[in-house]
């Protein structure tokens, strides 16, 4: 891939794991917080429904994470935007909608009914 384009998915993979990050910091206290109030009962079902909306979000950006640093990675290694499956080139259009991505579509559509199927 060409310099200036690694450097463009670069900056997007960092500006996006800022965010992750701040949003995650921003959770963290959040809990914190919340275990500091000891509201009646009602409030803390609110808060405990609220607060487990934010756990899977908080999990999902986990995720995401590890998946940007694995793309940053490969940026540095010379290897950022091969399919991980094919080793082929994933398409730019793709990684410019998912710049984390690990696989080309082709592979992604293999792996996703390969899932649907055991499920
Ligand atoms: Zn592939």
């Amino acid at each position: 891939m060409h310099q200036d384009k690694l450097e463009g998915f670069k900056k997007v993979l960092l500006a996006k794991k800022n965010a992750i990050l701040e949003h995650n910091a921003q959770h963290q206290s959040n809990v914190e917080q919340m275990r500091n109030i000891k509201g009646d009962e009602a409030d803390y079902a609110t808060m405990s429904a609220e607060n487990t909306l934010e756990k899977s979000i908080f999990q999902k950006h986990r995720q995401e994470l590890e998946y940007i640093e694995i793309a940053l990675e490969k940026i540095e290694n010379g290897v950022y935007g091969i399919c991980e499956m094919c080793n082929e080139h994933i398409a730019l259009g793709r990684l410019k909608a998912k710049p984390h991505a690990k696989y080309c579509i082709v592979c992604r559509e293999i792996i996703e009914k390969d899932l649907k199927d055991k499920v």
